[in-house]
C-alpha cells in the first residue's frame, strides 16, 4: 500500500511529523508532495525545494517508514492539477490532506482521500511557526530538532526577516 501526502512544508513541523508518524503505521511506502516547490525567499515560503527536502529526511531518519520527497511546482490549472501530480509520482492508493480544494481535485478525480486528526493546530502551523520567527519568539520546540539543526544551518530565520522586510 502506497500513500500520498502533500504540504508546502514552510518549515517541516510537529503537526506533519505527527500525521506521518501514523500514516507510517498504515501504508508500506509513502510519496510526500513538497507543494508550491518553486516558491522560496519569500514570507510565506522562506525555504527552497531542495532546504525542505533536508528537513524532511532528517527529520523522518527514525521513522520506519520508506518514503520519497519529491518537489512538486505549482501549475495554476486545478482541473489537471491531479494528472499532473500523477504523472510525477510513483503510483499511489490513498491521498491524506486536510485541504478542502486538495480533497476536492483528488475525490472528483476517483482517488480516496483520508484526512489525518490535527495535532496542536493553534501553534503547530507553518504560519504560527513563521510569526514567531519573525518575532523573535521561541519556535524550535514546535518542530522536530533536526528541523532546527537545518533551519540554523542554512541561516534560515534571518533570511525570512530580511526577506519580509522593505526598503522603506
Ligand atoms: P502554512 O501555515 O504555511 O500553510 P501549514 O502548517 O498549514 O503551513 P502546510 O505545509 O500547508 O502546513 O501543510 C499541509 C498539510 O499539513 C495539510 O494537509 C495540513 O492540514 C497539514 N497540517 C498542518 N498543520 C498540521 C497539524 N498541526 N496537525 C496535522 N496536520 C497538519
Ligand atoms: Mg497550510
Amino acid at each position: 500500500k502506497r500513500a500520498f501526502y502533500i504540504g508546502r512544508f514552510q518549515p517541516f513541523h510537529l503537526g506533519h511529523y505527527s500525521v506521518i508518524t501514523s500514516i507510517a503505521k498504515e501504508v508500506d511506502e509513502l510519496i510526500i508532495g513538497i507543494g508550491s516547490a518553486q516558491r522560496t525567499h519569500e514570507s510565506n515560503n522562506p525555504f527552497t525545494a531542495g532546504e525542505r527536502v533536508m528537513m524532511i529526511r532528517h527529520a523522518l531518519e527514525d521513522i520506519d517508514v520508506h518514503f520519497y520527497a519529491l518537489p512538486i511546482d505549482d501549475i495554476q490549472q486545478n482541473p489537471i492539477w491531479v494528472s499532473y501530480v500523477t504523472s510525477r509520482t510513483p503510483p499511489f492508493d490513498t491521498a491524506y490532506t486536510n485541504n478542502p480544494l486538495v480533497i476536492e481535485l483528488f475525490e472528483e478525480a476517483g482517488i480516496s482521500v483520508k484526512q489525518p486528526p490535527m495535532y496542536h493546530r493553534e501553534q503547530h502551523s507553518g504560519t504560527e511557526i513563521r510569526r514567531r520567527m519573525l518575532a523573535d519568539e521561541e519556535w524550535k520546540h514546535l518542530v522536530p530538532d533536526a528541523v532546527a539543526d537545518v533551519i540554523d544551518e542554512i541561516d534560515g530565520v534571518r533570511r525570512l526577516k530580511r526577506v519580509s522586510g522593505t526598503d522603506g
